[in-house]
């Protein structure tokens, strides 16, 4: 079994005030150390970034990686409303997720705007969680590993191997994403399998053994052990439970 470490990541989304996101970044400030069994981020919305992150600089910790939810392309410029990868850097952000089905189906993100995204991101010196999963139909048409491996091939093209070592792929079914149904851990097992084998197509063996594949859909303290503790399963993306520490917590001490 390869050796991965372990990686979760919180993602907030459009929830909490400042209060609310400041004192959650604080509680696992004290919480995830350097002894923490799994690489942790956390993805706030943007305007709590840069509060956030001096409140971690304040904690003395530098073990809790601060995330955002999205960036736009462009270095600067007449973009209303788009935060670049240079403003985040500015504010302390390390971690970028791309391609979550939230962006991809409901905002309307291509596979090619996804595509420039990772791209941009990796130059830029970031580290990518790029988010693939398919819908329930699709899953009901057995269509899983085709769209995972479509989703890849798109997203990653002109990606090389050296720069997978930023990218961690987060395997999200559409279907599972809040609203507490999870995939077995035997069927995530399976997709996740069916994902290294298509990143071994696209990099050779050595590089796909080496890329964490994270599952997101309803992961909760109760099925965490039980998911990470497959083969190909190498952490989790979490909505909903990163909203309370304890939560968060339990899904980070399940990563041992
Ligand atoms: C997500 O949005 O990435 C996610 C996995 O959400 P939840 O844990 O709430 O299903």
């Amino acid at each position: 079994m390869a050796n991965r470490k372990k990686y979760v990541g919180g993602n907030w989304k459009m929830n909490l005030n400042k209060e609310e996101a400041v004192a959650l970044a604080k509680a696992l400030a004290e919480k995830v150390t350097a002894e923490a069994p799994c690489e942790v981020a956390i993805c706030p919305p943007f305007v709590y970034l840069d509060a956030i992150s001096q409140a971690l600089c304040e904690a003395g910790n530098k073990t809790l990686k601060l995330g955002a939810q999205d960036f736009w392309t462009e270095g600067n410029g007449a973009y209303t409303g788009e935060i670049s990868l240079s403003q985040l850097k500015d504010v302390g952000v390390s971690v970028v997720l791309t391609g979550h089905s939230e962006r991809r189906h409901v905002i309307g993100e291509t596979d090619v705007l996804i595509n420039e995204k990772n791209l941009k991101a990796l130059e830029a010196g970031m580290e990518v969680i790029f988010c693939i999963g398919e819908k329930l139909e699709q899953r009901e048409a057995g269509q899983t590993d085709a769209i995972n491996a479509a989703q890849l091939s798109y997203g990653l093209a002109g990606v090389s191997a050296e720069q997978m070592k930023n990218i961690i792929i987060a395997y999200e079914p559409v279907w599972a994403i809040g609203t507490g149904k999870t995939a077995t851990p035997e069927d995530a097992q399976k997709a996740h399998k069916a994902i290294r084998e298509h990143l071994a197509a696209m990099y050779g063996k050595e590089v796909a053994d080496g890329v964490r594949i994270q599952y997101g859909g309803s992961m909760k303290p109760a099925n965490a052990g039980e998911l990470m503790g497959q083969e190909d399963i190498d952490g989790g993306l979490i909505g909903g439970a990163a909203l309370k520490a304890d939560d968060f917590m339990g899904i980070v001490e399940a990563a041992k």
